[in-house]
């Protein structure tokens, strides 16, 4: 059998009647490169039938040829375990100097099996790579090491990859035979999504076996949208092409042969027999001309296009979500498609923000607040390893994150109550609690901190019994409680003290003897289930309660009886389970994400929304890299093994392509689309300065920053003004001031809470000096009582987080600085039966009684109106920087 190309310059050439793949191939096999075309081309059949074979994807085909014995979540996870052992027995005969060598591997563990199991699918052998060119105590020597021993495993459980790639016997799979079974695997589950990378169906269910025995009787098979070959996908081609036609079906237009290099070197344009669909040329979006045309010369076609420039991600986000609402209420009701070369970089922060939603099929099981627990359950014990002297330690790893985590799953009770309603007096006890790791640590911490507040709760009771009776005698009484920590009351120290034993409780079930007990997979997830999900399922309705039945039912299908695994092994292969890894494990194309990555710009001619945003295009980010990665294999054996597998050369020949491909598919996106915008974002990440890529640039796209201030005043008419006499209410004067800087903010300390509270490291710097040097002399008929020295041996106590080194060099810095002696105003503040000093402000309002804002500058009291943002210079010091959406930072200032 024979391999042609046959080419289109736009979809419409192959919808019409009088073409080529109308007339021969609409209903032949239809194998896609990626699932996103896969996808595109689902959208363009619901408009129109043009074809009316099956669709499955290079991956899902591929996938049913391997079966479940490797492809499945449940079988990687056994070969990670396994190599786990290996690592593990490494180490204990290692007597040489290979330990960080070793410590290396253990580190990139997923990487070493993902090598493993490429090598493995190419039917390359330890044996194929040739003794002398392995050092001794090289890492090629020890990856080899493992690879022997896990051999026989991988061997074992790519048997059906192996008999159809040789056609072995009776081990033999057909692509017949790997059809039936995924057709019938659709029909069964209902269209099996997310199960072993099915994807959904383009045909009635009822008929799809019938569809698929039509098409394989023409003996020839559609592979749509190969822009590059890999090795694999070329072995399979190459067993295919024995018995049936191989028809590459791709874009290609012969006038601009530069952007299309890739597709010509790959699909051999030239070599194999080229036909094109129809004999007609088709009319190019100009900004996709502009592009070909410069980048392959001069060009002499003037378009006007700009790019979007922002400063930082809750930037994008912010005015993003703005004009998408703006969007909905004008002209375009579909919406912009986001399609960016930095999506696996920024999903998670655009889902976090709700600028994307994640449908349910494409969610991993961390995605959900019991997967999340179960996730961070499995990370409190960590084992750390000398590489010194080889010996290991356990300890545990129960850090912020992981116990915020685990409060807000909605998984962990203390007494039938439920961990999440203390999430926010968690995290405001977390400044205090930093570099606290382990269970004793975070009890011995609570407890300091409970008994410090206490004593001076006590001692101000002492002089003034109403001290803690409502919030304004709070705030004035006790300025400490400007620090996040103390203003948690102290039942809800003890309910957080509770949660964390009850979360001690459950690591203690499940992971007593973690560092030396073997025990088979299905115990400990047995556990997993009766400890964690039987409760979670109890506590939930609805949606979510079905969410955890289908975490059980998902965790049930990895039991394992047969092998046994140290829990420290079973734990670490867990963590890769519940966060997508190992589904994920050996992917070519980009399944699992849920903002549309660069390279799925291959299905933007198919789509039905064609109007596409390509956002945090920067020169860093484009052209996107197509490494390929078999670490820790050098290139100079890789060379090696060329000769005897030519297939490998594919890697290289990609890898060298990369701008071309880059080019390609910045054509199929411009050429396609209805409209297009343009952004980037100056700083992401550790990232800063970037600037638009240069491909854009090329086009002559021209770059306009977005101004927030703009976008802010435009949505603040959107909020009810909500007049106030600030002197009705009651409000002392530090508390009016406050609202006199942002009326926001005053909003924030004293209607949402109870009074002005700072959470963060940055601010706690600040209240240091400031208790140092103003709190003492505030004391009523105490003038001067203690020297600053003297009273920060009383301040030092409430912040157990800094070391000496730090508390010293703020001492030093106020006590040597103009600010040292603050003039006080003498005034004093009457409340209740109570007198209070008015240098509170230089404490709410730090690091001056204006919160650095000018005193001309606050908003005279008659003219507060309430929840308006008053945003500035003097942001940096609210507390509320981080939730505030009005906000305005300092990198703000910097150009715009
Ligand atoms: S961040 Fe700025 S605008 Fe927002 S409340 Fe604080 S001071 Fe006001």
């Amino acid at each position: 059998m024979t391999r042609k190309v046959l080419t289109y310059q736009a979809p419409a050439q192959l919808f019409r009647s009088d073409s080529l793949f109308q007339k021969e191939y609409e209903d032949c096999l239809h194998i896609a490169a990626t699932s996103s075309l896969k996808s595109g081309l689902g959208e363009s059949l619901a408009v129109s039938r043009w074809f009316s074979a099956p669709i499955i994807t290079f991956r899902e085909l591929f996938t049913e040829l391997t079966g479940p014995e490797w492809a499945s979540a449940k079988a990687q996870l056994r070969q990670f375990l396994l190599l786990s052992d290996v690592l593990a027995g490494m180490w204990n005969a290692d007597t040489s100097n290979s330990r960080l060598k070793l410590q290396a591997m253990e580190r990139n563990q997923l990487q070493i099996l993902q090598t493993l199991r490429t090598l493995t699918e190419l039917e390359i052998k330890p044996f194929h790579i040739p003794v002398d060119m392995i050092r001794n105590n090289s890492s090629e020597a020890l990856f080899l090491q493992i690879w022997k021993g896990m051999f026989n495993r991988l061997s074992g459980d790519s048997a059906s990859l192996r008999g159809f790639l040789n056609g072995e016997a009776q081990d033999a799979v057909s692509l017949k035979a790997a059809l039936k079974t995924w057709g019938e695997e659709l029909k069964k589950n209902n269209n099996a999504q997310g199960t072993l990378h099915r994807t959904t169906s383009n045909l009635p269910l009822d008929s799809i076996q019938q569809s698929i025995d039509l098409s394989l009787k023409k003996k020839r098979l559609i592979l749509h949208g190969f822009y590059f070959i890999t090795p694999i996908q070329e072995r399979v081609f190459k067993v295919l092409e024995e018995e049936y036609e191989l028809i590459f079906l791709n874009a290609y237009d012969d006038r601009f042969p530069n952007t299309f290099e890739t597709v010509k070197h790959f699909l051999g344009i030239g070599e194999h027999e080229t036909l094109r669909s129809t004999d007609d040329n088709i009319p190019i979006h100009p900004l996709a001309v502009k592009l070909m045309e410069s980048l392959e010369g001069e060009s002499n076609i003037s378009i006007e296009w700009k790019a979007d420039r922002y400063v930082d991600l809750p930037h994008f986000i912010e005015s993003e979500k703005a004009r998408l609402m703006d969007d909905k209420d004008c002209t375009n009701e579909m919406g912009y498609q986001l399609i960016t070369p930095r999506a696996k970089q920024v999903e998670e922060q655009l889902i976090a923000n709700e600028f994307v939603t994640v449908p349910d099929n494409r969610k991993k099981l961390t995605d959900y607040p019991v997967g999340r627990f179960l996730y961070r359950l499995h990370q409190i014990k960590n084992q750390n390893r000398n590489v010194e002297n080889g010996l290991v330690t356990f300890e545990e790893n129960l850090i912020p994150e992981i116990l915020l985590d685990c409060f807000s799953s909605g998984c962990l009770f203390s007494k039938g109550e439920d961990m999440k309603n203390y999430v926010k007096s968690l995290e405001k006890i977390l400044p205090y609690c930093e570099g606290v790791s382990t269970f004793e640590e975070w009890f011995a911490r609570i407890k300091k901190l409970k008994t410090e507040k206490e004593f001076w709760e006590k001692k101000v009771l002492k002089n003034n019994p109403g001290a803690l009776s409502d919030r304004i005698h709070k705030f004035h009484s006790l300025p400490m409680r400007l620090l996040s920590y103390f203003s948690v009351e102290t039942e809800d120290l003890l309910k957080i003290e509770s949660g964390i034993k009850a979360l001690n409780k459950i690591q203690l079930a499940l992971f007593s003897d973690f560092e030396t007990k073997k025990v088979n997979m299905a115990v400990h997830l047995q556990k997993i289930e009766d400890l964690v999900l039987k409760n979670a399922e109890d506590s939930f309705n609805g949606e979510e309660k079905a969410i955890v039945r289908k975490l059980i039912d998902d965790i049930n299908n990895i039991k394992d009886n047969e092998l046994e695994f140290t829990l420290k092994d079973i734990s670490k292969g867990l963590l890769f389970y519940l966060n997508g890894s190992l589904e994920g494990l050996d992917e070519e194309e980009s399944f699992g994400e849920k903002v549309y990555s660069f390279d799925s710009a291959d299905a933007a001619p198919f789509r039905t929304n064609r109007n596409f945003h390509l956002a945090f295009a920067d020169q860093k980010a484009l052209p996107i890299s197509q490494d390929f990665n078999l670490w820790p294999i050098p290139k100079g054996i890789l060379a090696h093994l060329e000769i005897s597998f030519p297939e490998l050369a594919l890697w290289t020949h990609r890898t060298e392509k990369s701008n071309s491909i880059t080019r390609y598919l910045l054509y199929i996106l411009f050429h396609s689309a209805d409209d297009i915008r343009i952004s980037f974002t100056e700083n992401l990440g550790k990232e800063s300065r970037l600037d638009i890529a240069l491909y854009l640039k090329l086009i002559g796209c021209k770059t306009v920053p977005v101004k927030r201030e703009d976008f802010l005043t435009e949505r603040v008419t959107m909020e009810v003004p909500n007049h106030v006499d600030l002197k009705s209410l009651g409000w002392t004067p530090p508390m009016q001031r406050e609202a006199q800087v942002c009326p926001k903010r005053a909003a924030f300390s004293f209607i949402l809470n109870e009074h002005t509270v700072f959470q963060s490291d940055f601010h706690h710097s600040f209240l240091y000096t400031k208790y140092v040097t103003v709190m003492n002399r505030m004391e009523k008929g105490i003038k001067n009582k203690f020297e600053p020295d003297e009273f920060r041996l009383k301040v030092d106590k409430w912040f157990p987080q800094w070391n000496n080194m730090k508390k010293d060099f703020l001492f030093d810095f106020i006590t040597t600085s103009d600010y040292a002696k603050p003039r006080i105003s003498r005034n004093r503040i009457d409340y209740g039966e109570e007198s209070y000093s008015a240098g509170m402000t230089y404490l709410n309002l730090l690091p001056t009684g204006y919160a650095g804002k000018g005193s001309d500058n606050v908003i005279p009291v008659e003219d507060v109106v309430f929840h308006e943002a008053c945003p500035g210079k003097q942001c940096r010091y609210c507390p509320y920087i981080s939730i505030c959406r009005d906000a305005v930072y300092a990198v703000d200032f910097e150009d715009n």
